[in-house]
């Protein structure tokens, strides 16, 4: 039997106001959500890193550049702190909605702020905002040299290769068309050369706890459920495997507020009672990965066509 390891770790998407002003058509964001922002940035960001100290957890914080450009004393406590910084688009732009033109010029302005910020050092990770992801993606972020993503969910505690999102191709259905339009097989998925840390919705704090209106997003989950949801979770992962990875997505807005807090630390508390328990920044899980230090996942489906 392999030795027991579990690699965890906080994604921490610094989204502040960009997330907010990224209405997409440009239509014009209320007063009152921007601020929402501006207390992720501000208030959230010191809770949190308060939070980490206290368990002595390095996180990464997925930044647009936005964000560091507008809160650069607040990104720069977190960065002199010793957590990693990761990229997450300038203006929190959805992949999914961008012309591949548009994708790369995010990518390179977003890689050159952090990599300024951080005093000549190159991101190393990559999370899609709101995780809607695109198929030119993998490619552009191996064209740019990223090393690991952290958007895709074809595992959930195990670390693989990313298949490449332009080799895979499937159709749609249209009920326009004639139904055999649409009834093939989708094709045989490809690896890529970038580590994926499984991204999940359900170890993620903005569904539960953040009321958006006019979105499905609930906002008013008591957080004894989600402790049961993420423990369960745990539980199961631990039982099953020898090795993996535990990745929790969370947002300053969100997990800044007491409750959240309070929630957080009675997870880590939980989760520090197994034997096997490491906390990191992504960034050193996938370079385990890469090292042949933990096992992984190999992702397969689809057909030849
Ligand atoms: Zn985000």
């Amino acid at each position: 039997m392999a030795p027991k390891r579990v690699l965890c770790g906080y994604g921490v998407d610094l989204d502040a106001v960009a997330n907010w002003i990224n209405t997409c058509d440009g239509s014009k964001q209320n007063p009152t959500n921007v601020s929402r922002g501006v207390f992720g940035a501000t208030v959230g960001v010191d809770r949190l890193l308060k939070l980490f100290a206290k368990y002595e957890i390095k996180a990464t914080w997925f930044t647009p550049a936005h964000t560091i450009e507008s809160f650069p004393a607040q990104v720069g406590r977190i960065r002199d702190a010793g957590h990693e910084l990761g990229l997450h688009g300038y203006t929190h732009e959805y992949p999914a909605q961008l012309t591949a033109a548009q994708q790369r010029d995010v990518l390179a302005k977003s890689i050159a702020v952090l990599t300024d910020f951080c005093g000549g050092a190159r991101p190393r990770g990559y999370t899609a905002p709101a995780w809607a992801t695109s198929k030119e993606l993998i490619p552009q972020l191996e064209e740019f040299g990223v090393v690991y993503d952290h958007s895709f969910m074809h595992h959930d505690v195990q670390m693989h290769w990313a298949p490449d999102t332009s080799a895979s191709d499937w159709v749609e259905t249209n009920h326009a068309h004639d139904a055999a339009s649409w009834m093939r097989p989708m094709s045989k998925l490809k690896p890529s050369k970038i580590v994926e840390i499984p991204a999940n919705w359900h170890l993620d704090d903005w569904p539960p706890f953040q009321p958006v209106l006019g979105k499905p997003s609930h906002g008013y989950v008591d957080t004894d459920v989600v402790f049961r949801l993420w423990k369960q979770q745990f539980d199961f992962a631990y039982r099953e495997y020898d090795q993996f990875v535990f990745p929790i997505s969370i947002h300053p807005q969100v997990s800044g507020k007491p409750h959240i807090i309070l929630l957080h630390e009675r997870i880590i508390e939980y989760i520090n009672g197994f034997e096997g328990v490491e906390w990191m920044p992504m960034a050193d899980m996938a370079q385990e990965f890469l090292d042949g230090k933990i096992t992984g996942a190999s992702i397969e489906g689809g057909v030849d066509l």
